[in-house]
């Protein structure tokens, strides 16, 4: 099942998507899983991120040839940064890349969105946890992040989150290819089976410091491939039977 949410007539709603048809939820919270009666063309909404999540954690260096690819070695445990949820975009959204900020790359990734609160869960019991699957580009301000030492600042700037088309229900998070593409062209190819802590270690080892809530987001990590975006480029994030995530680029 693929949960949405958007805007219509100015009244932003969750609902259900079936081919091209939006049932909404009758209550406008993400937990009120009852479906109104009423249907809607998938064309007639305007589809935002699906969910807001309270927090955004990152991980760092999850596939092997990324990791090298920007000179970094592997770390022994998940390495997790958080992305501020200002960042958000929807679907179709515009990036906007400061003239100021040097290099802005794109970064494509399978989110894991979180069904249930948990803390200290172990690896075997983590995929409990998952409500579904979304794709996410985690737009960085390389040269920013190479100059702060931090990622806060260069992952975190307005719109440098997209986030969806929707939201796959499911805990089939392994086989699942991976592709980014710039302008029509193939940037990044992978698959999930590559990622080097998976889905399970990555739930249990966060909700060893932090309670996850339901809502909230893991960004997986980005495969080989990083590049940078430029004013007028379009950016699509594409994940086996997940969907694709569409945006285009304007300078600020
Ligand atoms: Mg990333």
């Amino acid at each position: 099942m693929k949960h949405v949410r958007y805007e219509r007539g100015g009244r932003i709603r969750f609902g259900v998507l079936e081919g091209e048809i939006v049932t909404p939820l009758a209550g406008d919270s993400w937990s009120a899983r009852g479906l109104s009666g009423e249907q809607i063309l998938l064309g007639q909404v305007r589809l935002l991120a699906p969910i807001e999540p309270v927090n955004i954690f990152c991980i760092g260096r999850n596939y092997a040839e990324h990791a090298k690819e920007l000179g970094n070695t592997l770390p022994e445990e998940p390495l997790v940064f958080l992305k501020a949820t200002n960042s958000l975009l929807e679907p179709e959204g515009t990036i906007r890349i400061p003239r100021w900020a040097g290099r802005v790359d794109y970064e494509g990734e399978m989110a894991v969105v979180i069904g249930k609160s948990c803390r200290n869960v172990s690896e075997k019991d983590a995929m409990d946890a998952v409500f579904g699957l979304t794709c996410l580009n985690d737009v960085t301000a390389r040269d920013l992040q190479k100059k702060d030492g931090q990622l806060t600042r260069s992952k975190s700037f307005d719109t440098f989150c997209p986030l969806g088309p929707w939201i796959l229900e499911t805990r089939e998070t392994g086989g699942r290819r991976i592709e980014t593409r710039l302008n029509g062209q193939v940037v990044q190819s992978a698959n999930t089976d590559m990622m080097v802590f998976p889905v399970s270690r990555l739930i249990a080892h966060i909700s060893r410091f932090a309670t996850l809530r339901p809502g909230d987001v893991i960004a997986t990590g980005t495969p080989a491939g990083v590049g940078p975006l430029k004013a007028g480029d379009r950016v699509e994030v594409e994940i086996e039977g997940i969907g694709v995530l569409r945006n285009s680029c304007e300078a600020e």
